[in-house]
């Protein structure tokens, strides 16, 4: 039918269905029909054009644009729009230029409309300067030049400026409106900028936009990230409609407050009123509580999501999985793992590494390995998750060969990448390896060496004892030593028994965290071993001085769903006396094993624990019982401690995990320590 037609125009009946295809958005037939077309047109070509940017294909638009100027057709202002927008929409600025340079070729350069669409096609291009210049070009500028211009400063990263072309606005007669106003709040928000945000409040109101949801929205966004949260409440329960973006904001502002009471409150209310939950709703409650540490309640809710009809998508699990490694649920982890698996969100590298991560925390290095090696990709965070859960755990073979891994597919390591291969290294003992990366950082890698990787190389000379290597490398080092230079160096000295670097390493600590505790007992504790009590009841003194307090240590464990946790001496759980007795009990089989007690950690309060409490009674040592009473027929049983593990129940654990024939895993502040047929994958520093 249309090849009958004249031969070289389109005839209004292609055009016709040309339009039809376009605006029903069949781009495929309307491609194939212009195909058709021996010499199409500039009003045919627009049309098409127009499409495919209206349509979400810039590319395509942007491909038709320059076809259409290798044919030397001159573009009108219509086209050069069309193009603009395609550009905006792919953030090209290479494309953004040409259509610029085109619009002043045909002498469109003073084109209001055209000229505000490339301000903001510049300004989505990160280009401000170029975006500058078609403003300054202009001769008339109207409010959406202004907005523009605004926008574009916003966008490229520069939020006082945005500010600042509000103001010059004003002084230039124009008169924002409330996509002005809307746009530019962001930019006070970001700011923190109270004041500029109060006024831009009291120009809402005098200009009687106070009905605007979106501008609404923003005001509540503004005092929220200002901290104003009773002038966030105010303009909140004064909105004559409240989007759900407003809800979201007023729900988020409470939590990241701490006030998670009122936001459930609100949360309640909301449905009360019927607006509209949406999964951005459930997404801000359930991170809000475990921001909140209420990691209980995020389960709870992922679940009344679920039961409401919302399936959680990638934003959930994300939001969730840090209830999962702060409890140290390996249970609640294995259930986000089977959805993530069930609901294909695998693929998506920051969920699958989420989950690497947490199983590592949980303890579990193998199954996160698993995870890890079915990622189909890989980024730089995924590999330096699965290098820091290795060394975590103490695996720095193991973390050096992934390392090896990692270069080989063409992944670049970043500053973190070294920090995890180097406390590999140090943990250990792989003196030469860690030298040679760490000469190898800026050389062959261009990242330059912070404080922390410093630090770790101290640690890689500390834990092999090369104390004296240690303590060169140090006043050597570039950088101002940190205090985690010097807490390596003293940690050390400790193992090592070197009391002169240990009292210089402690001095310089006492400078740079002089409330520590750990420090003062690190000291104490080198010079009770090398005998010098008279040494160590100053350091004590000092402490008591200074009046610095120790953290009381506490262990928890989960058996099934629940987290029990154990204090020293802790005689509140209903099977205290089961647990005490059968730490007798293994007591008399440890000795009979060679087990010598360690009285200087009970007596001298060695560690962190109170050393009115006997060694039975530590808190790590109650909650293994408690895990291996409760295992159940389990292989492994895994404990947690807020302090570094006591040297003593460290040595006892050794033999208990050789009597019942168990793993059992201790993670302290320091490292996971995987204890199995009477030895320790620490190989007994830590
Ligand atoms: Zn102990
Ligand atoms: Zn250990």
């Amino acid at each position: 039918m249309i090849s009958k037609l004249p031969p070289n125009r389109p005839s209004h009946l292609t055009l016709k269905f040309l339009k039809l295809y376009v605006n029903s958005g069949d781009l495929q037939r309307a491609q194939h029909l212009f195909d058709q077309i021996p010499e199409p047109d500039l009003r045919t070509q627009t049309i098409l054009i127009t499409a495919y940017t209206k349509w979400g294909f810039p590319k395509e638009s942007l491909k038709l644009y320059r076809e259409l100027r290798n044919k030397k057709i001159k573009p009108d202002r219509l086209v050069l729009l069309s193009a603009a927008k395609a550009c905006t929409a792919s953030s090209d600025l290479i494309k953004a230029k040409e259509i610029h340079e085109d619009a002043v070729r045909f002498g469109f350069g003073s084109d209001l409309v055209l000229g505000n669409a490339l301000i903001d096609m510049f300004g989505k291009c990160n280009s401000i300067q170029a975006a500058g210049k078609v403003f300054d070009d202009l001769p008339v500028k109207d409010v959406v030049s202004w907005t523009s211009m605004a926008v574009g400063y916003w966008n490229c990263g520069l939020p006082r400026e945005a500010l600042w072309v509000l103001r010059e606005m004003g002084l230039n007669g124009v008169r924002p409106n409330s996509i002005t106003v809307s746009s530019i709040l962001p930019a006070c928000s970001h700011l923190k900028a109270l004041n500029a945000g109060r006024e831009i409040h009291g120009f809402v109101v005098r200009n009687g936009m106070g009905d605007n949801v979106f501008v609404n929205s923003g005001l509540v966004d503004m005092y929220a990230k200002c901290l104003s949260t009773w002038q966030a409440r105010n303009v909140f329960d004064n909105m004559p409609q409240r989007d759900v973006v407003a809800w979201n904001v007023i729900l988020t502002t409470y939590f990241s407050n701490g006030d998670w009471n009122e936001a459930c409150k609100l949360f309640d209310q909301m449905k009360i009123e019927g607006a509209k939950v949406n999964s951005a709703s459930w997404n801000a409650m359930i991170t809000g509580c475990t921001q909140n540490g209420l990691n209980e309640q995020a389960f709870e809710l992922l679940a009344r999501m679920q039961d409401s009809g919302f399936k959680p998508n990638q934003f959930t699990i994300a939001s969730v999985m840090p209830a999962c490694t702060s409890l140290e649920s390996l249970r609640g982890g294995k259930e986000i793992h089977g959805y993530s698996f069930r609901h294909c969100f695998m693929e998506d590298v920051v969920i699958a590494t989420a989950l690497v991560f947490m199983y590592a925390k949980c303890g579990d290095l193998g199954i996160s390995r698993r995870t890890f090696d079915r990622m189909p990709r890989k980024d730089t965070v995924a590999w330096n998750t699965m290098i820091l859960a290795n060394s975590m755990h103490g695996h720095g073979v193991k973390a050096l060969s992934l390392f090896r891994g990692m270069i080989g597919s063409d992944i670049r390591p970043n500053s973190v990448t070294f920090t995890g291969v180097l406390s590999g290294c140090s943990h250990s003992r792989l003196v030469d390896e860690g030298h040679a990366i760490f000469n190898s950082m800026s050389r062959d890698h261009g990242v330059e060496p912070n404080e922390d990787h410093c630090s770790c190389m101290v640690d890689v000379f500390s834990r092999a004892g090369r104390l004296e290597e240690a303590y060169g490398f140090i006043q050597k080092m570039p950088l101002e030593p940190t205090a985690g230079a010097w807490g390596a160096l003293l940690g050390a000295c400790r193992v090592y028994k070197n009391v002169e670097l240990g009292a210089i390493a402690a001095k310089r600590l006492f400078d740079i965290e002089p409330d520590n505790p750990g420090n003062y007992i690190l000291l104490s504790n080198i010079f009770v071993a090398a005998k010098l009590p008279d040494d160590a009841s100053m350091v004590r003194k000092l402490m008591r001085d200074r009046g610095i307090m120790k953290m009381p240590g506490c262990s928890w464990i989960q058996v099934k769903d629940k987290v029990y946790t154990f204090t020293a001496g802790d005689k509140r759980s209903a099977q205290s006396d089961e647990i005490y007795g059968f730490l007798d009990e293994l007591g008399e089989k440890m000795r009979l094993m060679g087990y010598v007690p360690n009285t200087g950690f009970a007596l001298q309060d060695v560690d962190e624990e109170e050393k009115e409490e006997g060694l039975i009674s530590h808190s790590e040592r109650l909650a293994v019982a408690f895990g291996i009473l409760n295992s159940n027929g389990g292989l492994t049983i895994r404990v947690f401690k807020n302090l570094r593990i006591c040297g003593d129940c460290h040595n006892a654990i050794k033999f208990i995990a050789k009597i019942v024939g168990m793993q059992i895993i201790v993670r302290d502040t320091m490292r996971f320590h995987h204890f199995r047929d009477g030895s320790c994958s620490c190989h007994d520093f830590w």
